[in-house]
């Protein structure tokens, strides 16, 4: 079929050529017209695959033909263009290329953002390190011993890892809300008790530790008065 349609191909004049395309064009219009979604799916599907086959095998002349006669269509094409044709083209080229800008600047707006975030953080942690006595300092090493661990365990293949490591005790309390530990059970160290203690002069209850006068100012101050 394919051998004799070449042969009586490469015979044909270029008016029935024209002719013969013109009538294929015609006929291609009105079955996609009246194809459904899935016939339409599978036709596109099984033409990029062709298409896909086609260029995997095609040599570099070959290439090159194509893309040469692919420009040369396109520049036939739009030289045929009217005058709306070629505003909404150029128009949505502009916006496309306009909407690309647009995302490629927030793209680099949000990566300069976290950066500047990033180094921030660091001047703060800094800041706040330079402050620390010896043993405090020798806790946050080991904390970060403990979590580079806990990171890399997170990030390896089995993410449920991360759940079985072994808990650490909350023994650095200061400024631990800064620094939280993924290892560390706070609950199970965070028990500060009831508020079991009671100011003996406006019997304010109070949690265990909390210093006196702090309600009243031992006194001083007669709730009962205010209210
Ligand atoms: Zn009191």
């Amino acid at each position: 079929m394919r051998t004799q349609n070449a042969l009586s191909r490469s015979q044909e004049s270029a008016e029935a050529h024209e002719m013969r395309l013109s009538i294929d064009r015609e006929r291609h219009a009105k079955s996609r017209a009246s194809e459904t979604f899935t016939q339409r799916e599978t036709r596109l599907s099984s033409q990029r695959n062709r298409t896909d086959v086609a260029r995997s095998c095609e040599s570099v002349e070959g290439r090159q033909a194509r893309l040469e006669s692919d420009r040369e269509r396109h520049a036939e094409s739009r030289a045929s263009e009217t005058y709306t044709q070629r505003e909404t083209r150029l128009n949505t080229d502009e916006q496309r290329e306009e909407r690309r800008a647009a995302a490629r600047q927030r793209y680099h707006e949000l990566l300069g953002d976290a950066s500047t975030h990033l180094s921030q953080e660091r001047d703060r942690i800094q800041e706040i390190r330079g402050t620390w006595s010896d043993e405090q300092r020798a806790a946050q090493v080991e904390q970060d011993r403990l979590r580079r661990n806990v990171n890399q365990l997170s990030t390896s293949d089995e993410e449920s890892t991360v759940y079985d490591i072994e808990e650490q005790p909350w023994l650095n309390k200061e400024g631990s809300g800064f620094m939280y530990n993924v290892a560390i059970n706070y609950a199970a160290y965070g028990n500060i008790g009831a508020l079991e203690e009671v100011c003996a002069h406006c019997q304010a209850r109070k949690w265990k530790g909390e210093p006196n006068g702090m309600c009243c100012a031992s006194g001083d101050c007669k709730v009962c008065c205010i209210m």
